[in-house]
């Protein structure tokens, strides 16, 4: 496919324009809404070529997480449609261009740095914060909108790029490692948060060097620099950011440092945009997307998810918010006293929760009684010490396939509870747990959003 798409119509309701770019794994095009005059931007990928790489089922999930939130520095994903051959991500149009050519034509000043790294880290703080990975961060792929705003080109989507991690094509046709994690590098199986930070500190040296850290002509000298972690800052870089890139660029992924950390280390927070970091947008009113109709799709047009969507989601502020770790609310919401419940999300449907939820209680031997309004509560029959043990396990529809759940203590002794928790329930609630929410440190206890849905 090349300059024949152009002119052509999609869907009935995007024209094709000419090809904005071409990435590791897909051709972007201009696109008009026709009924709006929206512009937008089309990726169009190779359905074979992600049926290969066997990720489907993660990127399904991520996609449809995609959808839900959104992220002032995130090109925003509008919709996903697919023909019989290929899949079409129609995204948010960002008219400034790759980053890369800006700094290809020479370094960018501390502060224009560390503003472009500020930006950087809270989309990527909040994509981590939803079980999201980034995977393929380089200066590629942050594009600048028309306020030399920065947006990080396919978050969640790069899944699609592991490919030339496994067939080891990464060191030849697929650019050069300069960005990836030895860790990666290692194929030691990695933590997508790890790997993701380390891609960011190679960023910010990039912008403030205008060269890369590790690059080499030779490739093993390439790999053995990274391995090592062996960088040379230029002399104009000032000590706290030397510093900083210390922490970031540690080539072992459990003492490397955190974003919380990142967020909380003083060069970073100069002159900081205390918004940012909290920064999180209800999307307006949407159909849950049938993710699994694009992939499985095998009529010849394209066809349109939404014609597949059943019933529209409920899903307002309070419940995104929820569903996201991580976000600096405190000021609005404080109560110390608040008794700490646990939250997942599960890709499970509501039946199965449920069910997973009745077998742990039998063999825990607690009685079970539901409610309506998705709310399920367990007792305990002997009495502890501060009466019998009793829990309460909420659950949310994001969409008919994407669950929140709520578990909370509500009568008993906190360490009797504490102990069941970890002992019986935590573990057993394994099979079902797509990801916990708020385990990360900086994470905050909100409160409970009042469900929107009946079960
Ligand atoms: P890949 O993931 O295959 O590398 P990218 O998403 O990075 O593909 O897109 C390739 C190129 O297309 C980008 O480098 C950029 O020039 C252009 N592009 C991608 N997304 C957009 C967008 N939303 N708006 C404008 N241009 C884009
Ligand atoms: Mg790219």
């Amino acid at each position: 496919m090349g300059t024949e798409m152009k002119g052509s119509i999609l869907m009935r309701r995007y024209e094709l324009g000419r090809l904005l770019g071409q990435g590791t794994f897909a051709k972007v095009y201009y696109g008009r809404n026709l009924k709006t005059s929206q512009s937008v931007a089309i990726k169009v990928i190779d359905k074979e070529k992600v049926l290969k790489v066997g990720l489907i089922d993660q990127i399904k999930r991520e996609i449809s997480v995609m959808r839900l939130v959104q992220h002032p520095h995130v090109v925003q994903l509008y919709e996903v449609m697919a023909s019989k051959t290929k899949i079409y991500f129609v995204l948010e149009y960002i008219k400034g261009g790759e980053l890369f050519n800006k700094v290809a034509k020479g370094k960018l000043k501390e502060e224009l740095a560390r503003k472009y790294f500020q930006q950087l880290i809270s989309a990527v703080d909040f994509f981590h914060s939803r079980g999201i990975y980034h995977r393929d961060l380089k200066l590629e792929n942050l594009l600048l909108d028309d306020n030399e705003d920065l947006k990080v080109s396919d978050f969640g989507l790069s899944a699609l790029a592991e490919s030339k991690k496994q067939d080891g094509l990464l060191h030849t046709t697929c650019g050069t490692p300069d960005y990836v994690a030895p860790e990666v590098i290692n194929r030691k199986g990695y933590d997508g948060a790890k790997a993701d930070i380390w891609s960011c500190g190679v960023i910010l040296f990039v912008l403030m060097a205008g060269y890369l850290p590790f690059h080499d002509s030779n490739l093993m000298e390439m790999y053995r620099k990274i391995g090592k972690a062996e960088f040379k800052c230029p002399n104009w870089f000032p000590s706290d950011v030397r510093r900083l890139l210390s922490k970031i660029l540690d080539p072992n992924p459990a003492t490397r440092v955190s974003i919380a950390k990142i967020k909380a280390n003083p060069w970073f927070r100069k002159g900081l945009d205390n918004k940012l970091m909290k920064n999180v947008q209800e999307k307006e009113e949407r159909s849950p997307l049938d993710v699994s109709a694009v992939f499985n799709s095998s009529e010849n047009d394209a066809v349109d998810c939404k014609q597949e969507m059943v019933k529209p989601t409920n899903l307002n502020a309070f419940d995104i918010i929820s569903l996201s770790a991580g976000f600096d609310l405190s000021g609005l919401f404080e109560d110390t006293n608040r008794k700490k419940e646990a939250k997942f999300t599960s890709t499970e449907p509501a039946t199965t929760i449920i069910s997973k939820l009745e077998e742990i209680a039998k063999k825990l031997r607690l009685k079970v009684k539901k409610k309506d309004g998705g709310v399920i509560k367990m007792e305990g029959s002997k009495e502890g010490r501060k009466g019998v043990l009793a829990m309460d396990a909420e659950i949310f529809e994001v969409t008919p396939s994407f669950h929140l759940v709520e578990i909370k203590k509500t009568n008993g002794d906190t360490l009797e509870y504490q102990k069941m928790w970890k002992q019986g329930v935590r573990p057993a609630l394994k099979d079902i747990v797509w990801a916990w929410q708020g385990d990360q440190p900086e994470s905050l206890v909100l409160p409970s959003p009042t469900p929107q849905q009946q079960l």
